[in-house]
């Protein structure tokens, strides 16, 4: 699954230590592949990757990817490099904007350089997100969005809209051969319990018998892939060999309402917690699906973890975090910046 060539594949995975990263270096290093995490640990967090303490193939790296990178990873070597460096969830990447913004053009142009110097295929993780508010449904990845470039989430998605600019650029000068890959809402064991997110919110609410927050009136949909198919899809958009794709939407095309995923969650933890309204925050999407058909056709990819199975898998987990933390810190810390 990740390549051809003889021996080891040599791999960086910028944003590795997070929840999505910390998978990927799962997958990678059990597919044989030497693993180098690069992570800042702003939102990113050494427990993800504690199950693999005195893995030899693996090697952590504190960096931020906006600073110049550091000699252990200009003096390596990569066959491939995954860029999945900046918090994704709205609150955390609202808390620092303009570093939220250059580290998806300065820390994307930073990676290409550098996977142009090694000759290195690069993967982008960019998001639905550069869809914004989308008048056009499904999402399709010939759609070209509809984004406020002066609200407070432009900072994310116009950060990744001129990251995959810049990745088209570079692949258009020949100077780097890239995949981007647009990653819709994700869900799984090692999201952070404080991160904010609505999955995360609803099921750390629902077990610790806190209010649980709608925001608006929770008729917003979305459409969550669980954490293995996206790796999965991920990882085949890497390994394929073929004229570039241009981006791939990578998610599940089963839609919900943040209603009806509060409900899936109340019958499925028993839970007592009230539901309060919360507001909406400002540009928050009103619906949110992906279009799949190009992902189906180029990669032989389809989710196979329905949302049921998922959301078990992902309880379980947030039981277990939620019991190895201290009493009073069992309540989601952020709210959506307003
Ligand atoms: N949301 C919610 N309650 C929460 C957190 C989020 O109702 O406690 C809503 C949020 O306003 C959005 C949806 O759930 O409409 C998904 O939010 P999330 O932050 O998970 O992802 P994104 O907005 O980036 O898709």
């Amino acid at each position: 699954m990740i390549g051809n060539k003889p021996g080891p594949k040599r791999v960086l995975i910028a944003g590795g230590a997070g929840f999505i990263g910390s998978h990927l270096t799962d997958r990678l290093l059990a597919a044989g592949a030497e693993v180098t995490v690069l992570d800042n640990l702003q939102t990113g967090r050494r427990e993800n990757l504690a199950h693999l303490d005195g893995a030899r193939e693996l090697r952590f790296i504190k960096a931020d990817i906006t600073d110049e990178l550091p000699r252990k990873v200009t003096g390596d070597r990569f066959d491939q490099i995954y860029n999945l460096a900046c918090a994704a969830s709205p609150p955390r990447y609202q808390a620092d904007p303009e570093h939220t913004l250059l580290t998806n053009v300065l820390g994307t142009r930073n990676l290409l350089r550098l996977a142009e110097a090694h000759g290195a295929r690069f993967l982008l993780t960019s998001t639905s997100e550069v869809y914004g508010d989308p008048e056009v449904h499904p999402q399709r990845e010939d759609y070209r969005g509809s984004v406020s470039c002066t609200g407070p989430r432009a900072c994310y998605d116009e950060g990744k809209r001129a990251a995959e600019t810049l990745t088209f650029d570079f692949v258009r000068l020949g100077r780097v051969d890239a995949r981007v890959v647009r990653i819709f809402n994700t869900y799984g064991p090692r999201m952070d319990p404080d991160d904010g997110r609505v999955v995360s919110n609803v099921i750390c609410q629902a077990l610790s018998g806190q209010p649980i927050t709608i925001y608006g009136d929770g008729s917003q949909t979305r459409s969550f892939c669980y954490v293995d198919d996206l790796i999965d899809g991920i990882l085949r958009l890497m390994a394929l060999e073929c004229d570039q794709p241009g981006p791939v939407n990578v998610g599940n095309a089963a839609e919900l309402t943040v209603r009806d995923l509060v409900e899936r969650v109340v019958a499925l933890t028993g839970t007592s917690s009230p539901v309060t309204y919360q507001p909406l925050p400002q540009d928050d999407p009103r619906r949110r699906r992906p279009d799949i058909g190009l992902a189906q056709r180029l990669l032989g990819w389809e989710p196979r973890v329905d949302l049921q199975q998922g959301l078990e898998a992902t309880t379980t987990y947030f039981a277990e975090e939620l019991r190895r933390r201290p009493p009073d810190a069992g309540e989601p810390a952020l709210a959506a910046a307003e």
